[in-house]
């Protein structure tokens, strides 16, 4: 992609895993970047490229003000709380800063005449699918508050669209995973869930065990299949969905991943060879709420933006999530 000096690009949450990942492509690729981000669930240690400012976007006026004077052509929005679980126990409190957050987001979006939007979304709009691999035409069946919180910001989205307001890209991350392969930043989680980080926290000795949830699931193994894509490949798609925008695109939807699953026990395999260290494993019950298989249709966002991820392979992947969990 060809380097764009001019272009101003506002980052909310841009502190947190993936959009950090973000924030350093488009700094090497010479964009301006502005990051707003509360803090609440990062450090601000991997926001080391573009400049940070901490601030809650339930603070309307102060973000439309800071929209004002930085006037970012395009924004990103990554700010949201991510965790399943606690969604289904804190409904309110997803529904206040994924959804009412957004909605201030997009008033002061529209209040500063920025058009352009990029929306992290999330597979979890599908709940569980009835065709695999799904598509982005799948009805949209969500089984979590996350999941609904995701699929009402995009309803809000294409309405706007609809009215003129905005040209937006929405994209539905599969399972997101990996680090940045120069070691710089990755995930910061003090408790993670994810599968990956679990087991190679495991691995660490952090953890004493590596669960598996469920192993009578309708899969050949019996346990559950994941479409695991490299948080640099979804930069990268972020920014060929900007670039999409830049030159006039269209709003749509885009599903994020490879098109392809691995079963937990096949993850576990890759992270014990990839550490070498062969950590114990316990198979346990399922986990409420867990799809069997979730795997992307990938034929709109290879077509329409060109997408050819670099890392499709599950052990580099996990390698350079162990190259990051040995430096922290
Ligand atoms: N999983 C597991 N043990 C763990 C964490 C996850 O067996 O410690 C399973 C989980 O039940 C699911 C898959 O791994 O089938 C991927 O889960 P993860 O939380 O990584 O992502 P999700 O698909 O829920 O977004």
């Amino acid at each position: 992609m060809e380097k764009k000096v001019s272009i101003r690009v506002v980052v909310t949450g841009g502190a947190g895993y993936i959009g950090s990942h973000v924030c350093k492509l488009l700094v090497k690729r010479g964009f301006d970047v502005l990051v707003i981000d509360n803090l609440s669930t990062s450090s601000g240690r991997n926001c080391r490229y573009g400049h940070l400012i901490k601030l809650d976007l339930a603070e309307e006026e102060k973000v439309l003000a800071v929209l004002k004077e930085f006037a970012p052509q395009i924004i990103m929005h990554f700010a949201a709380f991510i965790v399943v679980p606690e969604s289904v126990e804190r409904p309110l409190m997803y529904y206040y800063n994924n959804v009412g957050n957004t909605l201030k987001l997009l008033s002061a979006m529209k209040k500063a005449g920025i058009e352009k939007f990029i929306f992290s979304s999330s597979a979890a709009v599908y709940g569980i699918p009835t065709e695999i691999p799904v598509s982005e035409s799948a009805e949209l069946r969500p089984i979590s508050p996350y999941g609904e919180s995701k699929a009402m910001v995009e309803k809000i989205l294409r309405d706007m669209a609809l009215a003129g307001e905005i040209r937006y890209v929405s994209l539905r991350y599969f399972n997101v995973a990996g680090a940045d392969p120069e070691g710089e930043i990755g995930p910061l989680y003090n408790q993670p869930t994810h599968l990956i980080l679990r087991a190679l926290k495991t691995a660490k000795g952090e953890f004493p065990y590596l669960e598996i949830f469920g192993t009578d699931y309708p899969t050949p193994d019996g346990t559950c299949i994941r479409d695991y894509i490299h948080v640099m490949d979804l930069a990268e798609a972020h920014l060929l969905a900007m670039e999409y925008l830049l030159d006039g695109g269209e709003s749509t939807i885009l599903n994020c991943g490879y098109g392809r699953g691995y079963s937990v026990r096949e993850v576990v395999e890759v992270a014990k060879r990839v550490t070498g260290i062969d950590f114990e494993v316990r198979e346990t019950g399922r986990r409420p709420g867990d799809p069997p298989v979730l795997i992307a249709r990938t034929d709109k966002i290879r077509s329409l933006l060109d997408f050819r991820p670099r890392y499709d392979d599950l052990y580099a992947i996990i390698r350079h999530a162990w190259l990051w969990e040995n430096k922290i």
